[in-house]
């Protein structure tokens, strides 16, 4: 059996994904994250005769902007639920490091041409190159460092994994890769493996709505939540079961007249009336909304606490719980906290100790 870990230099990786979009001719070409791990560790398994092999672990090194224009929040929040969805869903570790803005724009084409700040990109190839030669100085972490990246300033990590006595993969993109590492007579001595191009693997990487296994998230969902779907729900959209969904249309049809409930004793919470807050220290669940980046805050919509649901609840950096890092929690994710103290007047209510849910 032989060990593979990947190490993939995500700033590259999105700054060339045009590139893969144009290669699979098809416009609507998107990268399954899921796949790539498991793609790269055949493909470099076939190639060095081994069918027995394992993938131990994929790193990702990226960076986000922080302290942009409030306007550009969006990007930067997608790029931050793109790494939420990567550790959360595909079980990657992922390393990002903050750009700092200073309050400008995203795009050079929106800043004041007078401008000169240049925004820097701090740490992801330091961070990467040391986590790929820190791996390959321990015993038994990996035997081969399959490394998805292009630029040439890796080239004397690559040779020293090699010299550790590691064997090196490097999966690339053509148009964006050092001449030194797609050289066939490899003079530069950085790989083991013929070079692997993305473009040629691009039909087992892209994504299908494939038939896959989630959770229902219905509260009055019965038996064993995990359903097979071809649905993939949008980010902070929930997943009902075609049964619950159908129990929901019946219940409808039956009328408001029955008090629409179900009769779990709740407020129906679509009448307008105020939403049933729980008691200081009552723990609870719920999805993330509207997270501010630039204040440090955001809310938790509570979802799966029966009376509770739909309920909201502030919570500021300070209120997460250790091992949970704001950046983290984007919205849509899933969390546990507590009640902190009673709802200042017209406010929601404070919540503390908030961490993000795993789900096993
Ligand atoms: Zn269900």
């Amino acid at each position: 059996m032989i060990k593979f870990m990947l190490f993939i230099d995500g700033t590259w990786l999105y700054s060339n994904t045009s590139r893969l979009v144009e290669a699979s001719g098809e416009p609507g070409f998107v990268l399954d994250f899921g796949k790539l791990p498991r793609v790269l560790a055949e493909e470099v398994g076939r190639r060095l005769g081994h069918d027995e092999w394992t993938v131990v672990r994929t790193h990702l090194f990226g960076s986000y902007a922080a302290n942009v224009d409030p306007k550009d929040l969006e990007p930067v929040e997608r790029r931050l639920n793109f790494f939420a969805m990567l550790r959360q869903q595909h079980h990657y570790e992922v390393e990002a490091f903050p750009i700092e803005y200073r309050g400008k724009r995203l795009r050079r084409t929106d800043r004041d041409p007078n401008d000169s700040f240049e925004p820097k990109e701090k740490c992801v190839d330091i961070a990467l190159a040391t986590s790929v030669l820190f791996n390959a100085a321990m015993s038994n972490a990996y035997d081969v460092a399959i490394a998805v990246l292009g630029d040439q300033d890796f080239k004397p990590v690559l040779q020293n994994v090699r010299r550790l006595g590691k064997r090196v993969a490097i999966a690339s993109i053509n148009g964006a890769c050092s001449g030194e590492y797609s050289d066939p007579a490899d003079r530069a001595r950085v790989r083991d493996v013929e070079l692997l191009w993305l473009e040629d693997l691009l039909p087992r990487l892209a994504r299908r709505y494939d038939p896959h296994w989630l959770d229902c998230q219905s509260p009055t969902h019965k038996g064993e939540r995990k359903v097979e779907t071809t649905y993939y729900p949008k980010r902070g959209e929930k997943f009902y079961c075609p049964a619950c969904r159908e129990e929901f249309a019946r219940q409808r049809e039956a009328g408001t007249a029955a008090g629409g409930n179900g009769g779990n004793g709740g407020n129906g919470g679509n009448g307008g009336e105020a939403q049933k807050h729980a008691p200081i220290d009552t723990s609870l669940m719920g999805v993330v909304r509207h997270k501010r980046l630039d204040k440090s805050y955001g809310f938790i919509m509570v979802d799966g606490c029966g009376e509770y649901d739909g309920a909201e609840y502030f919570f500021h950096e300070s209120d997460i719980a250790d091992g949970t890092r704001f950046t983290e929690l984007a919205e849509g994710t899933v969390v546990d906290f507590h009640v902190k103290a009673e709802p200042p007047a017209g406010k929601a209510p404070p919540a503390r100790d908030v961490r993000r849910r795993v789900t096993v």
